[in-house]
């Protein structure tokens, strides 16, 4: 194979050429209610070759049959020389990079057979279902996928990956009369199938999470001290922060360029956030991503300052920056743009207790149903809530929306736990149509000031 490649290479006239080849294996199972949804185990392989001609643009051509390499190398430069720009495109430069790993999993779950997998599913749909009889739906999810990556490039690039993931779900509906509550929970790994056994906790804490939302009265829409918890406040730096960081979207986007202005201070000097590919066994982590550039710690603020952001090659040598190690695809169905890693605030001082303390009247948000966020304005669902009252957790509340200006609710921060966690879920980042992308997110506990709340 790698003789194809170089052979390929060699042949493109493009002035850069760049190949990669996938073979994903996964399988998957689903219980939702009492039965078997899916049970499959499927395989992909492909590869995409894409060409650079500096003054016309970039020709991509996707492939399924590693045959005709050749072809496809000739069909990527044909569609680069259709294409003009208004400026030549350049590439910042990384070093090439030779490098073959592998991973070891202690139960490798390619060795596992399909009718375990189904047996470990079932089992966290029975722990769902036997929760309460309030329970009227749920679904229980097992995926486990195994990439094999090549990426080789013509400036001397070979490489070779190895990631693994495993992933499991516990989805819970609990219905009183009209009112209808969910919860979830999931848990992912870059492990074996040994880190997702024995896990009913996970699947009866999201039972008992719907259960108990049944009985939570909507929460009084206000302006609330808010403390966040390491789910959220993970999500919020991901969706409201990381999105902004990413400098294809910076670059294009004038508005977002003059709000991401280096050296832009945010609060009171408390906050730190970085995006990761490097530390090992995290969702995001990545030893190369798709250009072939090593991933590194990239600091995006700094003791309260904005200090960097995410690139591409070409974003970074449009901008006259360093290469970040962020060009990543979903697959060999796409060329790589600018992605997320593992993005986290990182840890702090301040003690969970001394956070609620001082709070007469607060919200305590848990977990994150997704959100929206529009440049610098976003939304959040909580999973579910507490409030704070007189300095202790009180009553659950339900229907916890988290509205604001990015920039303000940073400058809101004014403490920042010592209980950094990285959030081993399951799901994915999506941007244009590549979707789901798997990226870590981390953080301790935060408490914002003056968040305005949405709800009854
Ligand atoms: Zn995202």
């Amino acid at each position: 194979m790698r003789d194809r490649i170089q052979e390929a290479l060699k042949h493109s006239k493009a002035d850069y050429t760049e190949i990669r080849i996938e073979e994903k294996e996964t399988t998957r199972v689903v219980f939702r209610g009492k039965e078997l949804e899916v049970a499959n185990a499927n395989i992909d392989k492909g590869g995409i070759v894409r060409c650079l001609i500096r003054d016309k643009g970039w020709g991509v051509a996707t492939f399924n049959n590693l045959d005709d390499l050749l072809n496809k190398a000739d069909q990527a430069y044909q569609c680069a020389q259709v294409g003009s720009v208004p400026e030549p495109i350049e590439l910042a430069s990384v070093e090439p990079v030779e490098n073959i790993t592998t991973v070891e999993m202690k139960r490798d779950f390619r060795d596992i057979s399909l009718a375990e997998k189904k047996a470990l599913a079932e089992r966290y749909n029975q722990v769902l279902l036997g929760h309460s009889d309030k329970i009227i739906d749920t679904q229980a999810a097992y995926a486990d996928s195994f990439t094999h990556l090549i990426l080789a490039n013509s400036e001397g690039t070979y490489i070779e990956q190895e990631k693994p993931s495993v992933v499991i779900g516990a989805f819970a509906i609990a219905r009183d009369g009209n009112n209808v509550q969910q919860a979830h929970e999931s848990l992912s790994s870059t492990q074996g199938f040994e880190y997702v056994l024995d896990k009913d906790e996970l699947a009866r804490k999201a039972a008992q999470k719907a259960v108990e939302l049944l009985d939570a009265e909507p929460v009084k829409a206000g302006q609330y001290p808010v403390v966040v918890d390491q789910t959220l406040a993970g999500v919020f730096i991901h969706e409201a922060f990381g999105h902004l960081s990413e400098a294809d979207f910076v670059y294009e986007n004038p508005k977002a360029r003059e709000m991401m202005t280096m050296g832009r201070r945010f609060g009171k000097g408390l906050l730190n956030v970085y995006d990761d590919g490097s530390i090992p066994n995290l969702r995001g982590t990545t030893l190369y991503d798709d250009e072939g550039t090593p991933a590194r710690r990239n600091w995006l603020i700094r003791d309260g300052e904005l200090v960097g952001r995410l690139h591409s090659r070409q974003t970074a040598a449009k901008m006259g920056e360093k290469a970040s190690g962020n060009a990543r695809a979903v697959n060999y169905r796409f060329a790589p743009i600018v992605r997320m890693t593992n993005t986290a605030i990182d840890n702090g001082t301040t003690s969970f207790e001394n956070m609620v303390k001082d709070i007469e009247l607060g919200i305590y948000a848990c977990d994150a149903y997704g959100g929206e966020t529009l440049l610098e304005n976003f939304s959040f669902s909580s999973g579910y809530a507490y409030m704070i009252r007189n300095g202790k957790i009180a009553e659950m509340v339900k229907d916890v929306i988290l509205a604001g200006n990015l920039f303000t609710t940073l400058e809101n921060i004014d403490a920042i736990g010592n209980d950094f966690k990285w959030l081993n879920t399951g799901g994915g980042c999506g941007k244009g149509n590549q979707y789901p992308l798997p990226v870590g997110m981390g953080a301790p506990h935060i408490r914002i000031q003056n968040v305005v709340i949405g709800g009854e």
